[in-house]
């Protein structure tokens, strides 16, 4: 077992505090930090920490494959959502493997705007609450979504788009920003919920916040009132499979995803949104949200694990209050990220041990028992199932 050392990603939708103050680093009002990766994808790898006196740092993936060790089939994160994320959705595995190989054979960079395919992997997530967490969360019932289009005589076009061919023909609506109905639909709701007071409970005050953010780029504005709004206290988990559209609003999480970026966008975005491909990918059934929150599981040991139906991966917690001294067999790589307090690990067999404070994370190698220490720590624990 060994200190790894993620990378912030500074993401302009990014906070400014909790990244900093969990790593124990200083803030800069000027440069947002709106996730810590650890893990090993190409787009912000970690590294191993060097023993002391090295000042040599190695990329974890290289020293995965160096000590003949799985690679991680997962990408470990810590989120801190200040302003809304775009509103997006994830290919599965065949989907993302031919839309690679279909962009490579098109010769798009890698780091072009316009690529949607940065890997060939789907990007299954969970995402546990740190905060209150607010999101977008699959497509609404079609009670919700009559009502939403009813409150206003201008958004006629959307709903008898919707009455047509349901929530994919109107999705289809919404993001023609070069049709005159469309344009006439985001500049009439501009106007009317610009001046207005919502609770954070009414899909509206998110998209007020969205359009008085960007006056400018009302790009994909209305299909927000095609979703599920969620609020998650923290604590609780959810987790969105491929094709579920879905955007963060406002919190910290951590998240634990299939070792992938691949990313198509729906709205709220001033970037570029490729609805012919968005269109082949997304899910627009309604899926109501209780059927995605996580049941979590406390084991014998105090551990609390997030289940999934992903097979790759999984996460679990120690929590303050739980039993203080878990000990487990080590079967794949994992890694723990302290988030509070000082857990020490222990190796049961040799004895070495290793203090992580909050903001550290360990990798553990297979093959070890290893037991946990400490008092009032929370540690995340990330690993790949066999
Ligand atoms: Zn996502």
């Amino acid at each position: 077992m060994l200190k790894i050392r993620g990378r912030i990603q500074h993401y302009a939708w990014g906070g400014h505090s909790y990244i900093p103050q969990l790593l124990g680093q200083p803030q800069n009002p000027e440069i947002p930090c709106a996730e810590y990766w650890l893990g090993t994808h190409p787009a912000a790898p970690s590294t191993v920490i060097a023993a002391a006196g090295s000042e040599q740092e190695i990329a974890l993936a290289e020293y995965l494959a160096s000590n003949q060790l799985p690679a991680l089939k997962f990408l470990f994160k810590v989120l801190d959502v200040r302003d809304m994320l775009s509103i997006q959705v994830h290919p599965t595995k065949a989907q993302a493997e031919e839309g690679f190989t279909r962009e490579n054979a098109s010769d798009i960079p890698l780091t072009a705007s316009h690529r949607n395919y940065k890997d060939n992997s789907d990007k299954p997530e969970l995402a546990v609450a740190l905060s209150d967490f607010w999101l977008l969360h699959g497509i609404a019932n079609d009670e919700q979504i009559t009502s939403r289009l009813n409150r206003a005589e201008y958004l006629k076009p959307l709903l008898n788009a919707y009455m047509k061919g349901g929530t994919e023909a109107a999705f289809r609506l919404a993001l023609d920003t070069g049709n005159p109905d469309t344009q006439h639909m985001h500049q009439a709701l501009a106007a009317d919920i610009v001046a207005k007071q919502y609770a954070k409970t009414d899909i509206l005050f998110w998209v007020q916040q969205w359009l008085r953010k960007n006056p400018q780029t009302p790009n994909g504005i209305l299909t927000v009132l095609f979703m599920n709004l969620v609020h998650l206290a923290p604590g609780e988990a959810i987790f969105q499979p491929s094709g579920l559209l879905h955007a963060y609003l406002e919190g910290q999480n951590i998240e634990l995803m299939a070792n992938s970026d691949n990313v198509l966008r729906a709205g709220l975005t001033p970037k570029h949104i490729d609805v012919a491909e968005l269109m082949k990918i997304a899910n627009f059934n309604s899926t109501p949200p209780a059927e995605f929150i996580i049941d979590t599981q406390s084991t014998e040991q105090g551990e609390l694990r997030y289940p999934t139906p992903f097979p790759d991966f999984e996460l679990s917690s120690w929590n303050p209050g739980q039993l203080a001294s878990p000990h487990w067999l080590v079967e794949q790589p994992e890694i723990l990220l302290c988030l509070d307090g000082t857990a020490t690990l222990t190796d049961i067999v040799s004895g070495s041990a290793i203090v992580c404070e909050k903001g550290e994370a360990v990798l553990i190698w297979p093959g070890h028992t290893v037991s946990l220490n400490g008092e009032h720590f929370q540690v995340f624990r990330a690993r790949n199932i066999a």
